[in-house]
This record gives C-alpha cells, sequence and structure tokens, in this order.
C-alpha cells in the first residue's frame, strides 16, 4: 500500500518533469519536423474520400466493429471538408488509442477517458455520451487538430500528440502504416478522380516525396546538343502546364495541369533517347498507371540527371528494358496512343535531378519545352 503510494508519488513528479522536456524537445525538433512535412504535404489537396462500410473484411488485423469505427472516422472528416491526410490521422490517433474500440473505460493515468479517442471528462471533449460516439468524438479531435497550427506540416505523430498529449510523443508512430491500409481499403472513389494516385503520395510510413521549390533546380544542362525524342514531329499538340480537358479524355486533376508536353508526327515514328540515359521502368502500365499505356521512365546518365517520361507507346513496341543504359539517338519504341489519350503521340515529360526515378515523377515535374529548345531540339 505504502510503496504503491510512494511509486505513485514518483511518477507523478516524474511525469511534471517530462512536459517541459517534451515541450523544448519539440522546440528543438520544430524545424527539421516542419521540414519534413508528413502528414498534409502532399495529400493537402487530396479531397477526403468517401469511406465505406466494410464489415467483412479484414485489413491489417483490423476487422467488424473496429473498421465501421474506423469509417465513421473518416466520415467525420469529410464532413469537416478535411483532406484524405486527416482522415488517415483520425483513424492513426485511434488505433493508438483504443485499437479503434469504443472502449467504456480509462487506463492508469486518465482514468475517466472514454472512447475510440479516449477523451477525458475535462469539459473540452463534451459529454459521456459524446466521447463514447464514434461521429461525434471523432468530429471533435478533428475540430482540435484544426486549431494546431501548422498541424500538416508535422511529422504525423507528432501532430496528434499535439491533441492528445500523449505522454510519448512517438506513440502514435507505429500505427501510421495500418491507418494507411485502413484508409486505403475502404475509400469509394469519385467519378473522374484517381484515388489510387492519391495514395501514391502517402508511403506506409507517411512519407512525402519532396516537392518544395529547391528540389526543382534543374542546375547547369552542360553543352552536348541532344536528339529530338521524336525526330521530326509536325506539332507540339499540348503544352505544359494547366489546359481545358482535351475532347475525349478521361479528365482528372493530372490531366488538367498537363505534366509534360505532347508532340505528334501521327504515328508510327521511334521515340528516341534524347541524351544518354539509364531506363528505370518500362512496362504497359498497370492499375492508375494503365492511363500511360505503355510507358518509359529514364535518368540521364550525366549531370544533372534529369528524369524523363515517354508515354502513350504501342503496346509491345518497346526496345528496351528496365536496367539498360542507352546513349542519345537510340529507338525506344514506336509512338502510340495507348491509355488515356485521343490520338497518336508521344507524350514526354522531364522532373528535376533527384526525383526518384522508379516510380512516376508527376509531382515534380518542369515545363520540358525550354530545355529542348536549349538542347537545339527545338528551333
Ligand atoms: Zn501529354
Amino acid at each position: 500500500m505504502e510503496n504503491s503510494k510512494v511509486a505513485g508519488t514518483a511518477a507523478a513528479v516524474l511525469a511534471l518533469f517530462m512536459v517541459p522536456v517534451v515541450v523544448v524537445m519539440l522546440l528543438l525538433m520544430g524545424g527539421n519536423t516542419a521540414a519534413s512535412a508528413d502528414n498534409g504535404s502532399c495529400g493537402e489537396d487530396a479531397e477526403a474520400p468517401v469511406a465505406e462500410q466494410a464489415e467483412s473484411k479484414s485489413i491489417a488485423g483490423f476487422s467488424g466493429a473496429q473498421l465501421k469505427n474506423a469509417a465513421q472516422i473518416m466520415t467525420a472528416a469529410s464532413d469537416l471538408k478535411l483532406s484524405l491526410a486527416a482522415q488517415i490521422l483520425g483513424v492513426q490517433t485511434a488505433i493508438g488509442e483504443s485499437t479503434l474500440k469504443v472502449i467504456d473505460f480509462g487506463d492508469g493515468a486518465g482514468p475517466d477517458s472514454r472512447g475510440l479517442f479516449q477523451q477525458r471528462d475535462n469539459g473540452a471533449w463534451g459529454s459521456y455520451e459524446d466521447r463514447m460516439n464514434p461521429h461525434t468524438s471523432a468530429t471533435n479531435f478533428f475540430k482540435a487538430l484544426q486549431k494546431v497550427e501548422g498541424w500538416q506540416d508535422l511529422e504525423p505523430s507528432q501532430a496528434i500528440h499535439r491533441v492528445q498529449r500523449n505522454a510519448d510523443p512517438n506513440h502514435y508512430t507505429p500505427f501510421r502504416s495500418p491507418a494507411v491500409q485502413i484508409v486505403k481499403a475502404l475509400s469509394v472513389g469519385t467519378l473522374g478522380e484517381d484515388l489510387d494516385e492519391k495514395f501514391e503520395d502517402i508511403t506506409p510510413n507517411g512519407d512525402c516525396p519532396d516537392t518544395s521549390p529547391d528540389a526543382k533546380q534543374i542546375g547547369d544542362l552542360g553543352s552536348g546538343e541532344w536528339s529530338s525524342p521524336l525526330p521530326g514531329f509536325t506539332a507540339m499538340t499540348s503544352p505544359f502546364g494547366p489546359r481545358k480537358c482535351p475532347a475525349g479524355a478521361s479528365c482528372n486533376s493530372s490531366v488538367l495541369d498537363h505534366k509534360g508536353i505532347d508532340l505528334s508526327k501521327k504515328g508510327g515514328a521511334s521515340v528516341l533517347a534524347p541524351t544518354d540515359m539509364k531506363i528505370t521502368v518500362a512496362e504497359q502500365g498497370q492499375g492508375w498507371k494503365s492511363a500511360y499505356g505503355t510507358y518509359i521512365i529514364a535518368k540521364q546518365v550525366e549531370k544533372p540527371g534529369l528524369v524523363f517520361e515517354f508515354h502513350h507507346l504501342v503496346h509491345g513496341s518497346l526496345k528496351v528494358k528496365a536496367g539498360d543504359t542507352v546513349a542519345a539517338g537510340t529507338p525506344l519504341g514506336i509512338e502510340g496512343t495507348t491509355g488515356n489519350s485521343t490520338g497518336v503521340h508521344l507524350h514526354f515529360q522531364i522532373a528535376p535531378p533527384g526525383t526518384p526515378a522508379n516510380a512516376p515523377t508527376y509531382r515534380t515535374v518542369v515545363d520540358p519545352a525550354p530545355i529542348l529548345k536549349s538542347k537545339g531540339v527545338f528551333s
């Protein structure tokens, strides 16, 4: 009896000392965590998907009522017009607090904590019924999250910690991956939007690619001239940047903000390597990448190490494979109209150095036209 009281007091004293330590740590880490921008940066323009009820599924070890509760959390986020990133944070939090169960008991740190988010009876989280209601408790969590300045730019567990005030700010980190899996599995795609493409932005670890302006620095292009990727092309049929939905195309945000340039020679022509490059992907696109048709990603061998993409080639026409290094002017395949394309053309795209070349680069692209001009490909 006496000993446990002493232990309890010691723990309370320790906890008092730990609060300032955590605050100081957050202050010290502020710069770095903001720079990593893990949470909302890549998902912030992604509208929250609609949640589906999925009682029969099992996802990441969760099933039945747990997944119903996850769907309620997702719905609460979309009702508040929050992002996909917020939905994932909400589910991540509730896994860490309650394993997605509406629990009617607290713990040593908070004996009065209740529900999916273990919200306490201190007036901040509503009535007992509110705290035990999945949608209401999630709504109150998201409202508190919105008051955390810059929550979108914090590392996910840190953002959650600002709301939940767990003793360990990293407590929620292990629940990131299951939360992403659950939200992905319970999301119902909306017409015309490519849901998988949104999830490409958020890795299971919650990392986002670097899309800061610094990442778009091209560097010195050097003096050597390039080959044209489509020699003798008759027209640039669509320039880089925002455009109207091309007639007959299936339009989502990627199509409306054109990620490359379209060159056309009316079919049958060879697509060439514009400069020495290493092929990193050469395949017929599957899933959402089927919009690319047969496509190639390649990395420039010399500095600055640009990353190129070539889309809509004729299926089966590829003359290169991943791992090949080819010289400028090497035929890669035949100009076609495979994938989300309304006529024979080559879609040619350039991403700056530092962009990973093993996956589509649409997030970091730059306008290829000035680069091709400076390399003598356009007059
Ligand atoms: Zn295009």
